[in-house]
Parts: C-alpha cells; structure tokens; sequence
C-alpha cells in the first residue's frame, strides 16, 4: 500500500528547521546598515552574554565548534603520538579535530542506555601516551562527570568537553563546558541556539583564551584585535602560524537574541521530547533513556532506536516512509568505526565497539525544534504510529 501523506499543510518538514525572530533580522540588519560585518562589538557582547550565561572565567566566540575542540587542542600544546581519548558514537566533527591538532584519536564504546562514554571503558585505553580526554554530552545528556573527572585527575589528564549538544545541559548542579579545562559549543543552524555558523569555548584559564584568540586570527599578536574597534591605526605581529577562525557580528548578531530565548526553546523542546515520550509508549521502538536524577538534559536530540527484528521494518526503510509522510528525520549517527577514512587510517573495528556501532544502524532522531507547532509534533506522532502499525 502506497504511503498516503498525513501531513495537512502540503509542506515537507525540515529537520532541525531552527526558529528566526524578529529580533535578529533587526539586529542582522543593523549590522548591515552599519556596514560593520566583521569581528566586533557584537561579538564582544556575544561573547560577554554567553560568559554570563554559563558562569564561565573566560570565553571566545569562534567559527565553529569544530574550530573550538581544535584551538583547544593546540592550546594545550598537544604533541605528535599524545593520545585524545573520544566515544564511538559522535559527530566526525569531534575526531577530525583531533587528527587536526596532531595528536592520535582513540575510541571508546558507548554505554547502550544513555548513549554516552562508557568511563569503565575509557580506563581500559589509558595509555603512558594518554593526555585528555574528550567526551560528549550526547542528545543533551551529561555524561557521567563524576567517574570521567575522577579519571582525569588520577591520570593528569586534560578534560575537553564537546557540548555541541548540550548547552543547557547540568550534571549534579555544574553547568556542562565548566567540568574541565575547555568546553566546546556549537551554534550551527540544527543546534539549539544558532548563529548559522558558530561556536564558542570556554576556558578556565586565562592564557588559554587569550592563545586561542591569537590562534583564531591568523596568530596575529593579541592586539590585533583592537583593529576591529575603533581605535586608530593598530600595527599586529604575527606570532604563529595561525588559523581564520573569528565569529562575524553578523553571525553575533543572531547569537545575542537566540540566547535569550534560550530557557524558552529548551522548555519547548522538553514538552516535545515528553510529548514523544507518552505517544510512543505502547510502539515497539526503544525510546531515549529517562534523564539521570540530578543533572539537566539539554533536550537536543529525541532518539528511537527502530530494530528490524522487533518492528519488521530496517531503520533505512523507516526514514523513507518518513519521508513519504513529509516528515524529515535524522541520523545521530552512525558510529565512528563505520566510515572507510577512520577504519583505514587507525585499523578501528567494528567488533571493538558493540553499541555505538548497533546504536548506529538503528537510531531515528525526531524533529525536536523549538519552531515546531503543535500540529507539527502531532503529525509526526501519526506518521510514526501509521508507519510502526502496519
Ligand atoms: C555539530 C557538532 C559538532 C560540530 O559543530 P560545528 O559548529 O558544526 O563545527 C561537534 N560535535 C558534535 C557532537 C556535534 O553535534
């Protein structure tokens, strides 16, 4: 039988379609007004709201999460053969950054309930040559930053967080990107706050925001900087061979108002995830695990894992009839050990990494927008349950 759409607004629904207010294409538009698109006072502002927001020393907006886990890397003068300790189940983003800063990727399996680094494994692979480790709040969930901080301090080693999922996300009442010495984000345009492209890290030292500064911008000297203010003729001095890696005011620009809003999406976001949660209850789909007590999901991703052998249906043919009801879906991912360039390069095997790899083929991530209307989330609902019933 021909899949019959149910969708009642003849319109595909994007995944992670983020929501856009009024206020940022005012202040986009003053940017543009202004002629100023560059590094400057937005960001600056960007950089001062984000800081306050998290209760962080130090922070620097940047072009990228990706960008962020890099910097951090170099600024922790990272050597050739220092292994950077990651989980299997991430986006390529966190173990590219990695190879980039020159040091040596090594993958640990996830725990099959919550998705996140399994630290009972992460002590299996510390080596002589171990110097941080690089875990992920994965979906939105901390991860379990008792045992992961209890590991670095008893091995000397750096803590990079990469919370490109998890913003908002607390653990025991500790704000996640604080726990360690740097903490990554991401505002790309499916994140939970946006600023198209983005990122931003926190740091507990002060030296080490100020390196990733001259390490953004070309490794010009830290004045350089004062030539996007208005401030006169300002000489710079390149002192390493640095990267591009500067947030734009016109990227800013959105930042500053998305965060605002930042309790608003979320509360949305968890209402859709719970929303999910009931209407799924009674569907033979395994559906995220509950949050742990005492911490704050950041609600990022809502994930079913779809098996053929309990729905008669493949995680493949599941996203197609999705897509046949208009509804677009994610794919929060397959594991790291699947793709050629990793397998090839570091003789990764899949074996070695049981529940990423499974969690991988049959994970399913759900519209979780906060632009997503009542009647969206209701649509999505009845297409999963048409689908899954069959
Ligand atoms: C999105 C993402 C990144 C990369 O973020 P960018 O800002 O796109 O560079 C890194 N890690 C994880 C887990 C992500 O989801």
């Amino acid at each position: 039988m021909a899949d019959r759409p149910v969708r009642p607004k003849d319109r595909f629904l994007v995944f992670g379609s983020p929501m856009i207010e009024e206020a940022e294409i005012n202040e986009v538009t003053d940017s543009l007004r202004k002629g100023w698109l560059g590094t400057g006072p937005k960001v600056a502002q960007f950089e001062d709201a984000f800081r306050a927001y998290k209760g962080a020393p130090h922070a620097v907006a940047l072009s990228s999460c990706t960008a962020a886990l890099h910097l951090s890397m170099l600024a922790a003068d990272l050597k050739p053969g220092d292994e950077v300790i990651t989980t299997a189940m991430t986006f390529c983003s966190s173990v590219n950054a990695i190879i980039h800063a020159g040091a040596t990727p090594v993958l640990v399996d996830v725990d099959s309930r919550t998705m996140n680094v399994d630290p009972a494994r992460i002590e299996m692979k510390i080596t002589p040559k171990t110097r941080a480790l690089l875990p992920v709040h994965f979906a939105g969930r901390p991860c379990d930053m008792d045992a992961i901080c209890d590991i670095a301090a008893r091995h000397n080693l750096l803590l990079i967080e990469d919370c490109a999922h998890a913003i908002e996300a607390e653990y025991k009442g500790q704000k996640t990107g604080l726990f360690g010495d740097f903490g990554c984000f991401s505002f790309y345009v499916t994140k939970n706050i946006i600023t198209g492209e983005g990122g931003m890290v926190l740091t507990r030292r002060e030296e080490d925001a100020s390196n990733i500064k001259v390490l953004a911008l070309h490794g010009m000297s830290k004045d350089a900087w004062k030539r996007f203010k208005d401030e006169g003729f300002v000489h710079y001095y390149v002192v390493s061979a640095g990267y591009k890696y500067n947030m734009m005011d016109l990227q800013a620009a959105i930042g500053i108002h998305q965060l605002k809003r930042i309790d608003q999406y979320w509360k949305k976001r968890k209402a859709i995830w719970r929303r999910y949660d009931e209407a799924f209850a009674d569907l033979p789909v395994d559906r995220p695990a509950e949050p742990e007590p005492d911490t704050r999901h950041a609600y990022h991703l809502y994930t079913i894992l779809v098996d053929e052998k309990k729905t008669g249906m493949e995680r493949d043919a599941f996203l197609d009839a999705l897509h046949g009801h208009n509804i677009g879906a994610g794919v929060h991912y397959m594991s790291i050990p699947e793709h050629p360039f990793y397998r090839d390069t570091f003789g990764w095997k899949l074996d070695d990494y049981p529940n990423a790899v499974s969690i991988g083929r049959r994970t399913v991530s759900l519209p979780l927008s906060a632009k997503l209307s009542n009647d969206d989330v209701e649509d999505v609902i009845e297409a999963v349950r048409l689908i899954l019933q069959r």
